[in-house]
């Protein structure tokens, strides 16, 4: 265990009462407490429609098949991210075409999906990567010229907003997730939102056994047990009661760790702030500057967790991971962006209880860990001292 952990949730003394009270009304499962997550999460994404699941996973795999996308279509996605976000796809044989990611956002960018429209492309499925909003007013522009559906994976990005309206509310239909690292938990759960009745509805029916929705015993689709209980739903309430408090005190953890970090920026690149879209702070995410090596990053990995710092390489590249590689022959250069960031990325200790004190005990070990990292051989040393006094 690292003295200072990667994440920790936030549960207070209202978390405690609302699963007590569940536990004691015995309706553990399709009760009040779902509907009311429900209510939540729909309000803060400004839509008619939350349908609460049993992780950020089955809320992807449910926006696919209520969209009816299937083998015949093609969906554009990015390599940078959780591989969930991929997964899905394979899950109904839909075939995907990545499109590296923006340097600077990590994000997939509406100019570059545009040039990758193909006559088979259905949709576009991006990721708020670490709570940064996609650009989803030019993902608007670029689904209306190409008749394209927009599928946010928006599980980091929870409170975030473009021109003061809600991620959530961008897309044909947002996924969230709240596995205890995100930005509210429900242990494991998930949750899609959209405007559409139609999808809202089929969801629903998709994550109870394809079931009626008027409560018949009759399985009108091929479902699944997708299903939240309320243990998890009223957990679930809890944080979003808190949501502004718990979005808050990220924000805060952030701007304590870029003040802090500010004076290492010629070795390392801090995160985004971005002026037109307000991010949800899901991760802090440093990147190792070009002038270190290939392998500096993880030995910069292995020094903090010596001191006992947790932290992680956030993300791998997906078409690098063995079974993306094997399976579709994906090779180190498809994506050199992606892996570039991948190479060099690290995600520090992060989590809202986080004390401004292990702040600054991360950015005092980031320092020492800094010290003799080996660099990248400057371009003059290659010629050699011998040739050049010749
Ligand atoms: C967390 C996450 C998910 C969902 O993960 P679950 O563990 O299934 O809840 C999906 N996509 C991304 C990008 C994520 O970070």
């Amino acid at each position: 265990m690292y003295s200072i952990p990667l994440s920790r949730p936030h549960i207070s003394s209202l978390e405690h009462q609302y699963v007590h009270d569940v536990l004691a009304s015995s309706r553990l499962a399709l009760g009040p407490r779902l509907e009311q997550f429900e209510q939540l999460m729909a309000a803060q994404c400004q839509v008619r429609h939350a349908v609460a699941v049993n992780s950020g996973t089955a809320a992807l795999h449910l926006a696919l098949l209520g969209l009816g996308l299937g083998t015949s279509d093609e969906v554009i996605t990015t390599p940078f991210s959780f591989v969930a976000s991929t997964n899905v796809l394979l899950y109904e044989n839909i075939r995907f075409r990545f499109v590296d990611v923006d340097p600077t956002t990590y994000n997939l960018a509406p100019d570059a999906v545009a040039r990758a429209v193909s006559g088979s492309t259905k949709a576009v499925l991006a990721v708020d990567i670490f709570g940064l909003p996609v650009d989803w007013p030019g993902m608007r522009e670029v689904s209306a010229a190409h008749d394209l559906f927009l599928i946010d994976d928006a599980c980091h990005a929870l409170g975030a907003t473009i021109q003061d309206r809600p991620i959530g509310g961008w897309a044909d239909v947002s996924c969230f997730g709240f596995y205890p690292n995100k930005q509210i938990t429900t242990g494991e759960g998930g949750c899609l939102t959209t405007d559409s009745d139609a999808l809202a509805a089929l969801c629903r029916s998709l994550r109870n056994q394809g079931r009626a929705t008027d409560g018949r015993m009759e399985h009108v689709y091929l479902g699944y047990n997708y299903r939240m209980n309320e243990l998890e739903a009223a957990l679930g309430c809890a944080q979003m009661e808190r949501l502004e408090e718990l979005q808050a005190l990220r924000a805060r953890v952030a701007s304590w760790y870029h003040e802090a970090l500010h004076p290492l920026q010629d070795d390392i690149i801090l995160p985004v702030v971005p002026a037109a879209a307000a991010r949800s702070w899901f991760v802090y995410v440093i990147r190792l500057n070009d002038h270190f090596s290939a392998d500096a990053r993880d030995l910069l990995m292995k020094r903090l967790q010596q001191r006992g710092i947790g932290c992680a390489p956030y993300f791998p590249s997906i078409h690098l991971q063995p079974y993306y590689r094997q399976r579709f022959g994906f090779r180190p250069g498809d994506f050199p962006v992606c892996e570039k960031i991948s190479a060099r990325t690290l995600a520090l200790p992060f989590f809202s209880s986080m004390a401004q004190e292990d702040v600054h005990t991360v950015a005092a070990a980031l320092r020492e860990a800094l010290v003799d990292l080996p660099q990248e051989a400057p371009a003059f040393a290659v010629n050699g001292s011998e040739a050049s006094s010749s």
